[in-house]
């Protein structure tokens, strides 16, 4: 679980109070001015969960498991500069609620039990933008304009992430009750709600781009749903075959349990 910040400027591992009271310039610490305003400091503390308690579609489809697995296990520290696209995920979000299109519910979190080896295992997925009537789930990502304009197709992660919501929908229920047009969808009850179309809308700071994922078996997504979370229950999972811890730019630059995974792999 995350339990505090890597200070972007001497690497001093601190708690989230000591962060925002350095910011406030109530701090020992010399020459700690890493440029982040005290209110996106805050944002970016808020927009990381700390909850260890579900495993959510973002965790399933993440391209490292052992990553996954290391951050519900271990207690790490983030530099800021690592949560900062969370937090810009959150800015848009938070926009697009601002102007909601009429009958459409928003970011709505739904849930399902699984349960794999006896072992009950919450599978949650925060929906960006639901319509019951129309059968539809929208999603909205935020991406570097280079990033934005080198994106062909859906990212694979994203619309699998798309397709478990819509086995979510169908088979779990909201964590908040939602009443529509006389139906409450509550707790535990699966929502059986129906969607025959997913689109995925890409925004940087200077465009957009949309796309419309492909809708998969409602069979094959609860298979992968078991596969994925299955590796996140047993042992520590493998190094990606893609990945080196001493040499990928995700391993070095983004992620905050890298010490963990090189410490599992040399067995100290
Ligand atoms: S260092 Fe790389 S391989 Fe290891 S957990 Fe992090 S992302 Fe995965």
């Amino acid at each position: 679980m995350r339990v505090g910040i890597k200070c972007a400027v001497d690497g001093a591992l601190v708690s989230d109070e000591e962060c925002l009271r350095c910011r406030m310039n109530d701090c020992d610490r010399v020459d700690t001015d890493c440029g982040y305003a005290y209110e996106v400091l805050k944002g970016i503390m808020d927009s990381s969960g700390r909850s260890t308690a579900h495993t959510s579609a973002t965790m399933l489809t993440n391209s490292c498991h052992r990553r996954v697995w290391l951050e519900q296990r271990e207690d790490y520290y983030v530099d800021p500069k690592v949560m900062y696209p969370a937090y810009r995920g959150t800015m848009g979000h938070i926009m697009t609620e601002m102007y909601p299109q009429p009958g459409c519910f928003y970011e709505q979190r739904f849930e399902t039990i699984i349960t794999i080896d006896k072992k009950k295992i919450r599978i949650t997925g925060a929906l960006d933008k639901l319509n019951i009537d129309e059968h539809y789930i929208h999603d909205f990502k935020t991406k570097a304009d280079a990033k934005l304009s080198r994106l062909k197709v859906a990212e694979e992660s994203h619309t699998m992430q798309l397709n478990i919501y819509r086995w979510l929908v169908f088979n779990g229920w909201p964590q908040k009750r939602m009443i529509h047009k006389g139906l409450t969808y509550r707790k535990n009850v699966p929502s059986k709600i129906r969607v025959d179309s997913l689109k995925l809308f890409y925004q940087s700071m200077n465009g957009v781009k949309m796309f419309v994922p492909p809708i998969m078996d409602l069979q094959d997504v609860e298979e992968y749903v078991y596969d994925q979370a299955r590796d996140l229950i047993g042992d520590i999972p493998p190094i990606p075959k893609d990945l080196d811890p001493f040499k990928s730019k995700l391993c070095l630059d983004w992620c905050a349990v890298r010490d963990y995974c090189i410490q599992y792999h040399l067995g100290f």
